[in-house]
Formats: structure tokens, sequence, C-alpha cells
């Protein structure tokens, strides 16, 4: 067993996109500071397979023991379905299931985020993008006849070409798909996560502690002091000199802080948790894209392409509005040989994303015991013009796959079936992106649950970092921002 030092210069909590990137920037940045880094999860279990990117659809349903195994509550608005919502418990966090595509989001996006939150407009964060991107390889996904023809069917549809969404001023086109992926030294695709890339674990100052859950951050007045956490059913805890990090993500970063006493205090006062500090907006505004799919079969004599990646290597940016100023879709696609994929091997599939939903929903305590999952409500279409934006980004992968260009590789349309109502089939089939944010949300106003320096407002030594702290949704999956977040993050800390 690690030997634990009873007090560390900084604590941060969860080894995944964010917290990895964290701890290597203040290892690295002063050898003198002690950094005690905790994870609840462990090592993958069968890394080869994990580490291989067109593996995702198989990893995703076969290692339920690297995921929290999160579920929401009914969603009336999608037919009271309750919906899966993936999130990974292992070291490396959710980049380890992901699938591994890189989009930095669209300019406007941070600019809309530097009107609620000082400092992190385009201008402020794109060196951070760019620094991150000089460490983890991002990787242009080549294309073949069949993204050529896929391609000629978003030009016929009107979308213009667009080289590289992540430096073009607008996202808005088709373009090859960026992946976070190697090429191992044997030519093989390897996923890349910021906690294989940066290595926390290299640095002598840096202490990992595995399988170690935290339950609670320790207070003295308003000083945060130390964390509390189980490990193999025993309780332990470790205090901190200078700083507590909250990294442990968009969903158990609100639930960490409400078991601390750090919510809205009518709600804590329920479960019986002392409110410490009366942050109204922890756990809400929990923001995901959702997603809409559009199937189609391929004629028997052809065969869908097989990709070393996770998905097919294109993207569409369009938008539900039609205005190219507007861009609110990222149109994926799947194709049948991918390992483990949910639907028939010569199939490929239209996915748009939809983003920029009005819908916000919660992450609440259900007690405040640390072993209960939290009570996850997305509040999926609860704002009634987003079925709209669904039928629109649903309508433009109709028409795209529909389109004559794509002729040779569609054999018929399986999903919707033609004439099948389309709000009904959003209802029975729209499903998570994975994109879960915002549940502490950074803001330059006095509500925001974090402020501008990512600091938990009344609070000092406490700060988050993580997808927690978007102030608004981008255009984008949501890792790129996170690192983003993680690598500026880290820069603040080491200028104070
Ligand atoms: C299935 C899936 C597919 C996705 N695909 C993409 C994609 O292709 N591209 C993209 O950009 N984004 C994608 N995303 C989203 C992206 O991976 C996440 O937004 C990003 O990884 C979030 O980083 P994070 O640091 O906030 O959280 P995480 O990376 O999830 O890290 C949180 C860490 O904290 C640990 N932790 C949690 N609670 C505790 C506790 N109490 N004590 C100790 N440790 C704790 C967790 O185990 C985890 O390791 C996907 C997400 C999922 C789940």
């Amino acid at each position: 067993m690690i030997e634990v030092n009873s007090m560390y210069d900084y604590i941060i909590i969860g080894a995944g996109s964010a917290g990895s990137i964290v701890a290597s920037k203040l290892a690295d940045s002063d050898s003198n500071v002690s950094i005690l880094l905790i994870e609840a999860g462990g090592t993958p279990p069968n890394p080869i397979e994990m580490f291989t990117p067109s593996c995702w659809f198989e990893v995703l349903q076969e290692y339920p023991e690297i995921d929290w195994g999160y579920e929401s509550q009914p969603q009336p608005n999608l037919n009271n379905r309750v919906i899966k919502l993936s999130q990974a418990k292992v070291l490396g966090g959710s980049a380890l299931h992901n699938a591994t595509v890189y989009v930095r989001g669209g300019q406007s996006d941070f600019n809309d985020w530097g009107n609620l939150a000082q400092g992190w407009s385009w201008s402020d964060v794109q060196a951070y993008f760019e620094s991150v991107e000089s460490t983890m390889k991002v990787l242009v996904g080549q294309t073949d006849n069949f993204i050529n023809d896929l391609f000629a069917a978003a030009k016929e549809y009107g979308l213009p070409e667009n080289p590289n969404y992540n430096t073009s001023e607008s996202q808005y086109g088709y373009a090859p798909f960026q992946f976070n992926n190697n090429i191992t030294t044997d030519y093989q695709l390897c996923r890349e996560t910021t906690y294989t890339t940066f290595w926390p674990e290299k640095y002598p100052n840096v202490t990992l502690l595995t399988r170690a859950l935290v339950t609670k951050i320790l207070f003295h007045g308003t000083q945060a002091v130390g964390v509390e956490y189980i490990q193999g059913n025993k309780k332990y805890s470790v205090s901190v000199a200078n700083e507590i990090i909250l990294s442990a993500g968009a969903i158990a970063t609100p639930k960490i802080l409400m078991l601390s006493g750090i919510g809205d205090e009518d709600e804590l006062a329920k479960i019986d948790i002392e409110t410490l500090f009366n942050v109204k907006e922890v756990g809400k505004n929990l923001y995901d894209d959702l997603f809409v799919s559009v199937g189609f079969s391929i004629p028997d004599h052809k065969s869908v392409p097989i990709y070393p990646y996770s998905l097919a290597p294109a993207v569409i940016f369009g938008s539900t509005k039609g205005n190219d100023s507007i861009v609110d879709i990222e149109c994926s696609v799947g194709v049948g040989t991918l390992k483990g994929f949910p639907g028939p091997r010569n199939s490929f599939w239209l996915w748009p994303n939809v983003m920029h939903l009005q819908s916000k929903g919660t992450v609440s305590l259900r007690s405040n015991s640390p072993d209960d999952h939290p009570l996850i409500n997305p509040g999926y279409l609860n704002q009634t013009e987003d079925i709209e934006s669904c039928k629109a980004a649903l309508q433009l992968g109709i028409e795209i796959g529909n389109k004559p260009s794509l002729s040779q590789w569609r054999k018929e349309q399986i999903s919707p079936q033609p004439g099948t109502n389309l709000e009904d089939y959003i209802r029975d089939t729209a499903n998570t992106t994975y994109h879960y944010c915002g549940t502490c949300r950074m803001g330059s106003d006095s509500n925001s649950v974090v402020d501008t320096e990512l600091k938990v407002r009344g609070t000092s030594g406490l700060r988050v970092i993580d997808a927690s702290v978007f102030p608004k949704p981008i255009t984008a999956n949501t890792a790129a921002a996170t690192m983003m977040i993680a690598y500026k993050g880290a820069d603040i800390i080491r200028s104070c």
C-alpha cells in the first residue's frame, strides 16, 4: 500500500481529463511542492483493448467495472426512458472510454464565455488550446471513397468544405474528424488520455492514490484544510497546506461539494447535511447535448469501410436555424463494422448531435451517504423549443443521407422508417452525447458556483477544475475545452 503523508501542499481529487493535467503542471512548475492525486478508480483491466480507438463501442459495453454506472431519472420528455449516463471510474477518467474526437468549440462560444466569465473569451483561451495540442497528439482522420461521397452529399445539401474546424474562424461545413490518437511503433492507433500523456506519476513530488473514494472536504472556518476518503472500507483523512482542487467531473464534483455542506441550504437540510456555504447553484445547470440518429442499410455487394478510429473520420457542422453564423449541429458518422457497433454490420448512420439546447437539469443528493449515486435529472427537452431543434437536426441527417452522392452506399433508410412521425421518433430514440457540464458554473456574477479563478465562492483554498465549470454549452464534445480549462486553471494557481 502507498504510504500517505498527513499533509500535502495540494490535493487533487480525480485523475481524469482535467485532474491529470493539473497535477502534472503543478508538479512540473515546482519540485518542492508535494501533491496528492486521489482517484476512485484503478488501472484499466484490459489496456490493449481500451487504448484501441476502434474498440470504443465494445469497451463501453463490456467493462462496467471502469464506469460509475450512473443512470438518469426517468425523462418525461423522452417517453419516460431512463438514460444510461456513462462516466468513467478509472485512472485517466472519461478519456479512457470516450470516442477521442477532438473539437475545441466555436470561437463565438468562448466569446460568450468571456461575457459571462471575464478572462475566458476566445483571445484568452486560444493559447491554452494550443498548449494542450502541443502535448496531446491530435490526428486528422484519413478520408476514403465513402467519406468523399458523404462530403459530396453534404455539399449537395448546401454546406461548404471546412478543412479544419478547429482553426477556422467558423466550424460550419464538412471536414475530416480529428482524434486524440497517437500512432504506435507498429503503426496502430492508440488512444491518448491526459493521464498517459501528461503522466503525473513521473514526478517524484506526486503521490497517486487509487481506489480511494473522496467523501468530503474538511474546513476550518472558510478555509479548506483537508479531505476525507474511504479506501478498502476504512476511512482516512489527509490535510492540505495550500489548496484542494476538485476535478471529479460534472456529476461527482457537485456531489462531493454537497456532501461537504456546500450547496443550496434548503435542499441540504432535507437530507440532514449541515450547510457550511449556501451556494445555491451547486448541481444546477446540468447540461447535456442530445443526439438523434438516421440509419441506412448498404447494398449487399458493398461493404462498409473498416476504420481504425472510434467513429468514421468525418464530421458535418450545420445549423438548426439554417444560418451559418449559428452552428449548433455536429453530425458524426457511425458504421456497422466498428467492433460492438449497436446496429447491423452493413449499415451507416448519421448522428446529428444537437447543441446549445435550452433544457437544463440538476444533480442532487438522494441521501447524505457517499455510497449513494446522486439523483441525475438532465431535464432533456424540458424546454419546448428544443424539440424543434432536434427535428431540424434529424432532418439534416435525413436529407444528407438521401442525397444522390451517397446512392452507391445506400440501399434504404432503415431508421427512422420513412413515414415515421419525427417527434415521436426523437422522443423514443434521442440519447445522451455524454457532454455533461455546467453543474458548478463559473461566472463573474455572485450567483455562480466558482469565480473566474475557479475558486468556490465563500471558501478559501478550494477550486473546481473540470467540466463542471462550463459557464455555457459549446458546439463541441467536451474533452478539449475541459483540457483547456485544466491547463489555464493550473496557470492561475501557479500565478498566485
Ligand atoms: C462515453 C463517453 C464518450 C465521450 N466522447 C467524447 C469524445 O469523443 N470527445 C470529447 O471531447 N469528449 C467526449 N466525452 C466527454 C469527455 O470525455 C469528458 O467531458 C471529459 O473527459 C471530462 O473530464 P473531467 O476531468 O471533467 O472528468 P473525468 O475525466 O470523468 O474525470 C473525473 C475523475 O474523477 C474520479 N472521481 C469521481 N468521483 C471521485 C471521488 N469521489 N473520489 C475520487 N475520485 C473521483 C473519476 O473516477 C474520474 O477518473 C465523452 C464522455 C463519455 C463518458
